[in-house]
Parts: C-alpha cells; sequence; structure tokens
C-alpha cells in the first residue's frame, strides 16, 4: 500500500455518508479508498426514503450529485450488510484505517400518553417509509377508512405527512410514491387533517417554504386555529425575528386563501397539547388540551396546560415529534441524546477517543436540520479523520482493497454492489417511463435482491 493511501469504510450511505465521500474524494493530496456500507440493497437513505415525493426536483438534484460520488473509481459500495448483524466494529477497524458511521437516526420520540399502542395511532416515521417504498415497511397497512387525521407536532415532518394525506391521486400518480400508497391513499376516506403545534404559531419547527407549499395544494383549504393569540398581534412584538414574521405572513396569507371547490382540509392547530389517544380496539378519538403562553419574553414564552380540554373524533394519529438514533453493535451511545458518543465526530468511550472511528449526521448531532445541513457537518468530521491521519494516529490497514472485498463476501452473501445498484435504478427508472414518473420503486426486499442480481 502506497505510504499515504486511506481506507476508509463508511457506514450508511445516506446523505449523512455521501457528503463525507465527497469531502474525501476533495483531497487529491491523498491517495483514499472509501468502501460504503450500507444495511439496504439501496444507497441514498433519506433521499429514497424520506424526502416526500412531490419534491421530485429536491431528489434528482441530490440523486445526480450522489451518483456521481458513487461512481467515483475510489468508490466502492457494498449494499445488503449491517453492522452489529453481519459485521462488527471491531472487524471493520482491523481491515480499514477508519470508520465513519452514518447510520441516521432509526427510531422515533414517543408522547407518553395513553392509548399511543393503539392500532391507528403511528410514528409519522413508520408512514414516511411505507409511502416511500422502504423494504422494511412495505408491508405495513394503514386504515384510511376514517374522516379525520390528527398529525402531533409541527416541524417538516408534519406537513410532508398532512400533504400526502391530502393530494389528489392524480398528483400522486405523478410521483415516485410506491405504488400499493398510491393504491391505498386513492380509496382514502380522508377530508380533514388537524395538525397539533404545542407552542403557537410563530414558534412552529416547520420552515416557511414548507410552510407556503400550503397555499398551492388544489382542493385544499387551510384552516388556522392560533387559540387565544391573535395572528397578527405577534407581530406588534420588538422582538420577534424575521423568520417567524415570514411565518405569520404566510399563515395570515393562508387563512385570506378562499378555496370555493375545496374537498378537504388541512387545520392548523396551534396551543395544543395531545392528552390521550381513545378506543377500544383502535384509535377513535383524542383527547388534546389548550395551551397557553406564559413568559416574561417573546424568547422565554413557554406552552403551559389550560384546564380547557377536547375530545376529537380521528381514526388516525401520526405522530411527527421528532427522531430518534438507535445504539450499534459494541459502540459508546449517549443515551440522553439518542447519539453516537462523539466529540465533534471523534467517537469516544468516556472522554477517550476511539482510534479510527468517527460518525456524522443525525446520529453524530441528533436528528436536526436539512439535507444540506450535513454537508457541514461531514466536513468537520473529515477534518478531524484527516489530522489523526497527519498526526500518525491511524493505525494503516494490513488488507489491500481486493482482500477487503473478499473478507466482505466471506462474511455475508448477497452483497450489493455499485452494478446491481445500478440495475435496480435503471429497472426502476426504465418502468417510470411509461408512465410519466421518476421511477416506480421496488419495495420488496426479494425483488430488490432478484433485480440486483444476488
Ligand atoms: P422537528 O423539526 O424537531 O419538529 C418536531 C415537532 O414536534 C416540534 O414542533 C416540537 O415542538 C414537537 N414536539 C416534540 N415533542 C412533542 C410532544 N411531546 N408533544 C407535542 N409536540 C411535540 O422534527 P421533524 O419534523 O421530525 O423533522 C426532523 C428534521 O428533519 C428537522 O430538522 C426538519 O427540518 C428536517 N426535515 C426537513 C424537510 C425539508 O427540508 N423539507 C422535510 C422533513 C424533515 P417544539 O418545537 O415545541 O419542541
Amino acid at each position: 500500500m502506497n505510504a499515504k493511501t486511506i481506507r476508509v469504510a463508511i457506514v450508511g450511505a445516506g446523505p449523512a455518508g455521501l457528503y463525507a465521500t465527497s469531502h474525501l474524494l476533495e483531497q487529491l493530496d491523498l491517495d483514499i479508498e472509501i468502501d460504503l456500507l450500507e444495511r439496504l440493497p439501496t444507497p441514498y437513505g433519506l433521499v429514497r426514503a424520506g424526502v416526500a415525493p412531490d419534491h421530485p426536483e429536491k431528489k434528482l438534484v441530490i440523486d445526480n450529485m450522489f451518483n456521481h460520488y458513487m461512481n467515483h473509481p475510489k468508490v466502492r459500495f457494498f449494499g445488503n450488510i449491517e453492522v452489529g448483524r453481519d459485521i462488527s466494529h471491531q472487524q471493520l477497524s482491523e481491515w480499514y484505517d477508519a470508520v465513519i458511521y452514518s447510520v441516521g437516526a432509526n427510531s422515533d420520540v414517543r408522547m407518553n400518553i395513553p392509548g399511543e399502542n393503539l392500532p391507528g395511532s403511528w410514528a409519522a416515521r413508520e408512514f414516511v417509509a411505507w409511502y416511500n417504498g422502504h423494504p422494511d415497511y412495505s408491508h405495513l397497512t394503514f386504515d384510511f377508512s376514517s374522516e379525520r387525521a390528527m398529525i402531533v407536532g409541527n416541524g417538516n415532518v408534519a406537513l410532508d405527512v398532512a400533504r400526502i394525506l391530502t393530494l389528489s391521486p392524480e398528483e400522486l400518480r405523478k410521483t415516485e410514491i410506491a405504488d400499493y400508497a398510491i393504491d391505498a391513499l386513492s380509496k382514502s376516506n380522508i377530508r380533514e387533517v388537524i395538525i397539533l403545534g404545542r407552542r403557537s404559531h410563530f414558534q412552529g419547527a416547520f420552515n416557511n417554504p414548507e410552510l407556503e407549499e400550503l397555499e398551492h395544494l388544489d382542493g385544499v383549504d387551510v384552516i388556522v386555529d392560533s387559540g387565544n393569540l391573535p395572528l397578527n398581534k405577534v407581530k406588534l412584538f420588538d422582538d420577534i425575528d424575521w423568520q417567524a414574521r415570514r411565518k405569520v405572513d404566510t399563515l395570515e396569507r393562508l387563512v385570506n386563501k378562499n378555496n370555493p371547490n375545496a374537498t378537504k382540509r388541512i387545520v392548523l392547530k396551534f396551543l395544543s397539547s395531545p392528552v390521550e389517544i381513545i378506543g377500544d380496539t383502535k384509535v377513535t378519538h383524542m383527547k388534546v388540551v389548550k395551551n397557553i403562553l406564559q413568559g416574561e419574553t417573546l424568547e422565554s414564552l413557554k406552552p403551559t396546560a389550560s384546564e380547557h380540554e377536547e375530545i376529537i373524533e380521528t381514526g388516525m394519529v401520526l405522530r411527527a415529534i421528532g427522531y430518534r438514533g438507535k445504539a450499534l453493535d459494541t459502540l459508546p451511545f449517549d443515551e440522553p441524546r439518542g447519539v453516537i458518543a462523539n466529540n465533534n465526530g471523534r467517537i469516544v468511550q468516556g472522554q477517550t477517543p476511539i482510534v479510527g472511528a468517527y460518525v456524522t449526521g443525525w446520529i453524530k448531532r441528533g436528528p436536526r436540520g436539512v439535507i444540506g445541513s450535513n454537508k457541514k457537518c461531514a466536513r468537520d468530521t473529515v477534518s478531524c479523520l484527516l489530522e489523526d491521519f497527519r498526526a500518525g494516529l491511524l493505525s494503516s490497514g494490513h488488507y489491500e482493497r481486493d482482500d477487503v472485498a473478499k473478507k466482505l463476501e466471506e462474511q455475508k452473501s448477497n452483497l450489493i454492489t455499485m452494478q446491481g445498484w445500478n440495475k435496480i435504478d435503471k429497472e426502476e427508472r426504465l418502468a417510470g417511463r411509461s408512465q410519466e414518473r421518476p421511477r416506480v420503486k421496488q419495495t420488496e426486499w426479494s425483488q430488490l435482491l432478484t433485480t440486483a442480481g444476488v
């Protein structure tokens, strides 16, 4: 091996892992070989299974960029291999000079209220993975027979989910949403989606562009219930920031948008918290409490439950209150934060860095930020790795590139390489062409493995 060669395994081929790949490839003075190891048969993580299918331009741009890195001669893809199940961190650390974990946040925050486990109560994460054709979730069955669905949380995921629940079948059919989701959602009885925000309308976690999209939904009215705080009153506060001000402007436009042909509606219900999900064998109602804001300054205003409760009929509850990372193999886990324990990207045991082990993306910093936020996060992690390499801290691997591939193949049968992924990609795009859709996704493990030819 050349003295300057660094062999890096990146575990998780989603946005965080691919941005780390791009930063490593930028190091033109170094010979860096990268293996992307991925649990799924397909790369791109949340770009494939998280970004809403009605945002095709966003998907396309990112897909093309990531495809460029994936096809670099110094990069190899090995799909269908899971660290902690098929292979250990210990093995990877022996075969590679450095390992970067970019596995995302595969679990979710719970509301911890009675009735949360009733059929009909779901994590939005599960619904998102289902409609995006994630092979671990394609078997799920959602009941859309009720006329009302309720979403808890005021982030971008809540808005994504509300749009998907109210888009017309014609609009859904233009997208790459899973075929079974088009079938199920086309028969949906849902006419009203209530989004519950525990704080006020100017404190939503959603971004303004995502809020503005609600203005352009065909056949959907938007109702804004700002509780006991009138919509435009907050604009009189001196210390309201420009982002919050913009969101209030958008909400004002939404209130004034009159859609006489609307057949569905989205209700943005602020200052309201879930108290209980009610039902004998499945969700039938939800108890909600009205909140009031308390605090001296705008910044410190916090929602506090009032005595006013209401019971709302619904057959479906989706909690969109945040994702959460899961522990992986023997790596130290910061339980309260739900991230692999790290110091700016170096994985640490206590305060001591584990040599050659790094982390980036949501499993490093928690589930916050848009896809592009992973760029800087990955750059910081790669800087730590390069600093350690230049300081001579990384032990040089004892295996050549081909030997590592052999080791991986011995460890796990049916590995999917770049060639296999290209076959899946080509077939999905081809199937989409005749329907004028970006792609028709393959959503079953067996189908994906067969198409990849393994
Ligand atoms: P998020 O942005 O963290 O929003 C979570 C929401 O849940 C907040 O409104 C939060 O309220 C609320 N919440 C938390 N616990 C609650 C509880 N016990 N009861 C009621 N409400 C509760 O999470 P997310 O929507 O899952 O999104 C995750 C990340 O992905 C975000 O950074 C988001 O921007 C990003 N994302 C981006 C896009 C896009 O760019 N289009 C799409 C999807 C996701 P408080 O604010 O009061 O805590």
